[in-house]
């Protein structure tokens, strides 16, 4: 039973059903979260990259193709019972299997703010960027890492004005999103800038932001993008499991977490890396574990 169709989850049905076993996955998005990646150019094969979307969508015919079973349902339950992991997906259908591995991915993390849903507000500048197309917007994103970097260079071709406000000292990007973000006269990087509080009745029209130069302002804008950090997935584990203080379910050299037969992969563990590539190999390796598990 795999958890995930992102890059993680479909990785390991594709090698778990090569590896001989039979495979069900639960999600409902084939790719996970790759279809927020406008062209994936760090992943080898690829010469000038690939669209996200179309990364999923390859990976999850490719892991149909080998027999994996995709009921296009979430987990709602995950449990264990009688030696066994057992499932009840969105349908109400029940399922079991003796190994199981974990690649619910994370989710982006929110204002903590009351009115953080309000119209304008949003996490996905690929899906929600074209909006804002031909209206001459000022868009915000809030964050510092690559995430926030790609937010804002893909919305830097839409908007007139782009505005990458970090609370941090300095960009928590590499330096090849660093250099892009240099190039592009549109996106202003305001550092040391904390949000404090989202205007607006229904829709977001200003941030009041707190810096230590300037105070604190309000910046009149036309959405907000937010990349702000993640949440690991792991609510639908209906068992105690051992976690990192930030919830990424911790993992030994073979990927089983500190329940026996149930593996971890992807962007959920307790990683180094949350990259495409890396969820990749983690789903190979999980599926590699969990056929030698149950082979013993
Ligand atoms: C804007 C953006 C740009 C990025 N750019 C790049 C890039 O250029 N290169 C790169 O390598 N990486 C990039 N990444 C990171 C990359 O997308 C992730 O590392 C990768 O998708 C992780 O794969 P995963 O399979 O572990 O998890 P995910 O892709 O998150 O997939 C997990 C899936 O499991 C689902 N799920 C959660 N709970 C359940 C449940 N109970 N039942 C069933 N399904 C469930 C989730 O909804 C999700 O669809 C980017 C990410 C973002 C957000």
């Amino acid at each position: 039973m795999v958890l995930g169709t992102g890059p993680a989850g479909l990785t390991a049905a594709l090698y778990a059903q090569r590896l001989g076993l039979s495979t069900i996955v639960f999600g409902d998005t084939p790719g996970g979260n790759v279809y927020m990646i406008a062209n994936l150019m760090n992943y080898p094969g690829f010469i000038d990259g690939i669209t996200g979307t179309q990364f999923g969508l390859s990976a999850f015919k490719q892991a149909q193709n080998e027999g994996a079973i995709f009921p296009m349902t979430r987990l709602d339950l995950f449990g264990r019972k009688e030696g066994m992991f057992s499932g009840v997906d969105t349908d109400g259908k029940t399922y079991t299997a003796p190994a199981a591995i974990v690649a619910t991915g994370r989710a982006p993390k929110s204002l903590p703010v009351s009115n953080a849903r309000m119209k304008g507000i949003h996490f996905c500048s690929i899906c929600d960027g074209p909006l804002y197309r031909g209206q001459n917007a000022t868009l915000a994103v809030i964050g510092g890492d690559n995430a926030a970097g790609q937010h804002a260079l893909s919305l830097s071709r839409i908007a007139a004005r782009v505005m990458l406000i970090s609370r941090s000292d300095r960009l928590g990007m590499d330096a090849a999103h660093k250099t892009l973000i240099d190039r592009h006269e549109n996106i202003e990087v305001k550092l040391r800038t904390n949000v404090l509080a989202l205007k607006g009745q229904d829709v977001i029209e200003a941030l009041t932001v707190e810096s230590e130069t300037v105070g604190i302002t309000e910046i009149p804008v036309d959405g907000v993008f937010l990349a702000m950090g993640w949440q690991p997935n792991t609510k639908v584990l209906d068992f105690h499991v051992e976690k990192t203080p930030e919830g990424y379910l911790v993992t030994d050299n073979r990927l089983m977490t500190s329940i026996v037969g149930l593996f971890a992969a992807g962007d959920v563990r307790d990683t180094d890396m949350w990259q495409v590539l890396a969820a990749c190999a983690d789903g190979a390796r999980a599926a590699k574990y969990a056929a030698e598990f149950l082979e013993r």
